[in-house]
């Protein structure tokens, strides 16, 4: 039952906040929230992370102590927490070290010209861990000016905090022209990788986001499992393109035959990111239904089981996170 409330949160994605109880919110500066405000709230054991904005048909308000989500006919969930989230995401600190790139893909919002400092961004990260706010690490970054000086920059952060955290998980989510970028990344101090397929089908990555060879992805993908591991190495794939539900089905099971497990995500649409999705694929972006979101979740699920794979594997990024997707065997 709190899985399809998750899934309904998730396919609305926004909730409005119109008593101002939201006093713990983050400016998100990465990942499908990217340039908005937003806030991770805990319910029945699910966690999701939702944009606050006033054109939501969700509400939250506060009942004595306690938060509840609203909707039209009353109350949707009681018993709601909301869960500071400095790092990005629950327990772990997942920034973005680059906000520049030289790609363009149409969905993607996190890109910026705000330059970011590293030693500001070291010392950040090493406060979090010290206080405890956070007990796992993962970075991303834009690729700026090459996908090579961002792979040296990258590799640079992680052993710098190698140096100092000894035993923390780190996982790395970076864009990859070479498998010496992967051996580097590992030889950093990486325990889990993020490499992404981004699209379940290659037309749609070519129109979408066409920085490589969509085949290129996967060959630098199985390398990411000879050295990393099965089970540390993950993808996104990110739906509501106009694709067929085989397709996505089948772009998991051909990461999962191969020890890949992938990061199912709807994509999360605003005004400008669905007029670039348009003018590149030539039609709007689908809406896309809770019981789609549900019912890919589970079947995710399945194809994880039938090649020996599970989410729990991972220490960092966004599977153990949970925030921005149904995921399976945390939520289904
Ligand atoms: S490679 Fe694409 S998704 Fe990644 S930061 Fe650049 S534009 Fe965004
Ligand atoms: S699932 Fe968690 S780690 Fe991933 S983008 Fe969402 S909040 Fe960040």
């Amino acid at each position: 039952m709190n899985a399809i409330k998750k899934a309904k949160l998730l396919e609305e994605g926004k909730i409005q906040d119109p008593n101002g109880l939201i006093d713990i919110y983050s400016f998100q500066r990465s990942g499908p929230l990217a340039g908005k405000r937003a806030v991770v709230l805990e319910f029945g054991g699910k966690r999701v992370k939702l944009e606050i904005s006033g054109k939501s048909k969700y509400a939250l308000h506060k009942n004595g102590k306690n938060y509840s989500i609203v909707d039209e006919d009353g109350i949707f969930i009681k018993n709601v927490r909301i869960i500071h989230a400095p790092g990005g995401a629950p327990n772990q600190a997942f920034l973005n070290i680059e906000n520049r790139c030289i790609f363009n893909c149409a969905f993607c919002e996190s890109c910026s010209k705000a330059l970011l400092d590293e030693k500001r961004l070291m010392r950040f990260i090493t406060k979090l861990v010290e206080n405890r706010s956070c007990e796992t690490i993962a970075l991303t970054t834009g690729v700026f000016p090459s996908v090579e000086s961002s792979i040296k920059r990258l590799c640079r952060f992680v052993l710098n905090l190698r140096k100092k955290n000894k035993d923390i998980p780190i996982g790395v989510e970076a864009v990859v022209n070479k498998k010496e970028q992967i051996d580097a990344i590992k030889e950093s101090g990486a325990d889990e990788i993020k490499i992404n397929v981004q699209l379940p089908r290659k037309d749609l990555f070519d129109a979408i986001c066409g920085y490589v060879s969509y085949n290129s992805i996967y060959y630098f993908l199985e390398h990411a499992v000879d050295v990393f591991g099965e089970g540390k190495v993950t993808s996104n794939i990110i739906y509501g393109f106009g694709e067929r539900e085989e397709d996505i089905l089948e772009t998991l099971e051909r990461l999962a035959s191969a020890g890949i497990v992938a990061t199912l995500r709807k994509v999360r649409l605003s005004e400008v990111n669905a007029d670039r999705i348009k003018r590149r694929i030539g039609r709007s972006p689908q809406k896309i239904n809770y019981d789609k979101i549900l019912r890919l979740a589970l079947n995710h699920k399945n194809i994880l089981k039938k090649f020996g794979l599970t989410t729990k594997t991972f220490k960092t990024m966004c599977l153990p996170c949970a925030c921005c997707d149904l995921v399976p065997f945390i939520d289904v």
